[in-house]
């Protein structure tokens, strides 16, 4: 237990050695310590020399307890911020990833009209909808997720950001009924359920059902397709993220299943991470 009278800079220095096996020791510490002082990053440098209250530096050290367990700093916080939006996060959905900002810009680069109508499946907690509706406020943009938890946290957000988006309770489609889109857009579980990596990091406190996928993680990528074919209009958009390793086997089957124009997208890291293909 360190001394009762850290200055914020203290606090850092020590909470970013306890968390050493974290490849992003300081940022974790900074951001606990932003959370617990309820203050916006500036004030980390305006105030380096301030002294933590004692109340303070308890819940501090509490939580660098935590985040030494390996809870995800996003689940220690309740928030992570997506497209600029600070979105609230549960245990019960996938934590939202700066990958996924991929999938937004391709989908506001293809420049589609005002008055289109989007789907996104498996929303979790609305990062992708709500980036989107945030973008096209005349954007009819409905998500949807099979866990009713997910679908609430959705809503939660949408209200706090004041984001029109309507959310559903669907398994993918079931919710649907005959409903069509000018594009549906997933981040489905992609990972195959025998990869290692996840017993590693902060994975192991996400749902499963958010990660994997059967038939080596394409079991989602294959059921949306070939159900999207009757709910997307002629000419209309399908948008997959993707793993690194998974564009070539993708592009494969959505051409089996008769889409056309596919192109696949790359992260800011340079990894093929999204596919676009089109229902012509
Ligand atoms: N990209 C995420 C990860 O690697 C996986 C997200 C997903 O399965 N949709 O942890």
């Amino acid at each position: 237990m360190s001394n009762n009278s850290m200055t914020l800079t203290q606090a850092i220095a020590w909470a970013s050695e306890q968390c050493e096996s974290s490849d992003s020791a300081q940022l974790d510490a900074k951001v606990l310590l932003l959370h617990v002082l309820k203050k916006p990053q500036s004030y980390l440098y305006a105030w380096s020399d301030s002294k933590l209250t004692v109340d303070q530096q308890q819940l501090f050290e509490a939580l660098i307890e935590r985040r030494k367990q390996g809870y995800p700093v996003a689940h220690l916080t309740g928030e992570r911020e997506f497209w600029s939006l600070p979105l609230s996060v549960r245990p019960s959905t996938l934590i939202p990833r700066p990958d996924t900002e991929t999938l937004v810009e391709v989908v506001l680069e293809l420049k589609l009209d005002d008055n289109i109508r989007l789907l996104d499946l498996g929303t979790g907690t609305g990062a992708i909808a709500l980036a989107l509706a945030s973008e096209n406020p005349s954007w009819q943009v409905i998500g949807v997720d099979r866990v009713q938890d997910a679908v609430e946290l959705a809503r939660y957000n949408s209200e706090k950001l004041g984001i029109k988006v309507e959310f559903l309770q669907s398994n993918w489609f079931s919710a649907i009924s005959d409903q069509q889109f000018d594009i549906i857009v997933s981040n489905p579980p992609y990972i195959d359920e025998q990869d290692p990596h996840l017993n590693e990091g902060d994975v192991r406190f996400e749902p499963l059902s958010a990660l994997t996928a059967a038939t080596n993680g394409f079991q989602d990528f294959i059921d949306i397709a070939k159900s999207a074919k009757k709910h997307l209009t002629e000419g209309g958009y399908l948008v997959f993220e993707h793993g690194y390793q998974q564009a070539p086997k993708l592009a494969e089957l959505l051409t089996e299943m008769g889409y056309q124009e596919i192109d696949c997208h790359q992260d800011l890291a340079g990894n093929p991470r999204v596919t676009i293909a089109r229902w012509l």
